[in-house]
């Protein structure tokens, strides 16, 4: 292999006869001070730059790093802590079933099993995450503290955004679960957190879901913060607040700010109503994500094809909620791929978008890309094309982040570890 791995960190290197997702032929991509100075056709290389290394990569593919949208880092991990792990059959087994688990919670525990989940991902390519964090009386902040103790040791190899995560439900419901962690939700942007969640399930809770958006919006407003929400996320046309949600966005201005997983009821109305729906998160600028690990899935091919923005998130990870995880991209994008019959190289190609250029609008990333002045995140993957790489669940050789490598088996560029 025509290789020459520099000693130090310097980020000013190439990678040569480089296959892109979705485009034809060989290309190369040169890097300086952590972002991509230009992409061009391999055979326009510019040989007489002065570089530290040029690496080729021989036809693999290179990815604009990976961007997993939704995950659950807090409680990640957590799966063999308790019987009821087993037992979790719905969403009310699940959410008792936590909440018996975080009220033991500490920052520290919190910080290392986040931490481990970070790292899962970063082997598998994904260099930023967004990531829910339940406040509410049982947790209080500490999973906050926990999540920040975590980036904060990753910095450098994977950006986290934290959302403010009611997962209890927003308002205290007499003779309900549903526990009032509204006000843990304004305690955490209060302190700091920039994304304000919300758990609106109207089959779940006894309360009004409109007024918990309205207080939502109320809050984001206040602090000129974005949203993301876990909407709808049941299996009937009785837990329908998504056009709610998309009139508010509206009325606000808040159009590209609100994210919302799940909406697995807009399967479940007429499709008269589905189609006025998706018109109006369109106008929105509605960010909607999907999250195949669950099984219970939306309209997501007629979203895609009405040119919503649909990206694609890994969820939660070895918890009571999720049994099984692993952080792995690739996984989450084969589920979506078989439940949506995108087997085809076009629908592989598309697929490929939830989990970077799609999920990265979500998160309103403005360096994401394979363009110059992009940030140098990259994962090389053991594969000529992404279809491939999905289908055959290719090898991650390399990962890439802000022009320095962090992780992989294939030393390809200048490292953080020069032991790898
Ligand atoms: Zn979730």
């Amino acid at each position: 292999m025509n290789q020459t791995v520099p000693t130090g960190v310097n980020t000013n290197w190439a990678i040569r006869n480089a296959v892109l997702p979705g485009r034809e032929g060989r290309w190369s991509i040169s890097m300086a001070a952590g972002l991509i100075t230009n992409v061009s056709v391999d055979a326009d290389f510019d040989s007489t730059c002065d570089r530290q290394a040029i690496w080729n990569a021989q036809g693999r593919l290179v990815s604009p790093g990976f961007v997993d949208p939704h995950v659950h880092l807090d409680k990640a991990l957590t799966g063999d802590r308790t019987a009821d792990a087993v037992a979790a059959v719905d969403l009310n087994t699940a959410i008792r079933a936590v909440r018996q688990l975080k009220s033991n919670f500490t920052v520290e525990d919190v910080a290392r099993r986040a931490r481990r989940g970070l790292e899962m991902g970063l082997a598998h390519g994904t260099t930023t995450a967004r990531t829910n964090c339940e406040v509410d009386r049982f947790i209080g902040q500490r999973a906050v503290q926990g999540i920040q103790m975590a980036a904060r040791e990753l910095a450098g190899q994977v950006d986290v955004q934290v959302i403010a995560f009611p997962q209890e439900g927003w308002f205290e419901t007499a003779g309900s679960i549903e526990d009032g962690a509204g006000s843990h939700v304004a305690q955490a942007i209060e302190g700091g957190l920039r994304i304000v969640g919300g758990n609106v399930n109207a089959r779940l809770w006894p309360s009004d879901p409109e007024r918990q958006v309205y207080e939502t919006f109320a809050l984001a407003a206040k602090h000129g913060c974005d949203i993301d929400y876990h909407l709808d996320n049941w299996d009937s046309a009785d837990a329908f607040t998504l056009p709610y949600v998309a009139q508010k966005t509206i009325a606000h201005g808040w159009q590209g700010r609100v994210a919302v997983s799940h909406i697995a009821s807009l399967a479940h109305v007429s499709d008269a109503v589905a189609a006025n729906t998706i018109d109006l998160l369109k106008t929105a600028d509605i960010q909607v994500c999907v999250l195949p690990t669950r099984m219970r899935l939306t309209r997501v091919l007629t979203l895609m094809e009405a040119g919503v923005n649909v990206s694609c998130g890994t969820d939660n990870m070895r918890d009571p909620f999720v049994r099984f995880g692993d952080a792995d991209p690739l996984k989450a994008l084969l589920l979506l791929a078989q439940i949506t019959h995108q087997l085809h190289n076009a629908g592989l190609e598309r697929i490929w978008q939830t989990m970077t250029t799609n999920s990265a609008r979500m998160l309103r990333l403005t360096n994401h890309g394979l363009a110059a002045g992009c940030a140098a995140d990259l994962v090389v993957l053991d594969a000529c094309s992404a279809p491939e790489a999905i289908l055959l669940q290719a090898a991650k050789l390399a990962v890439v982040k802000g022009g320095v490598q962090v992780s992989g088996p294939l030393q390809v560029a200048p490292s953080l570890f020069p032991s790898f």
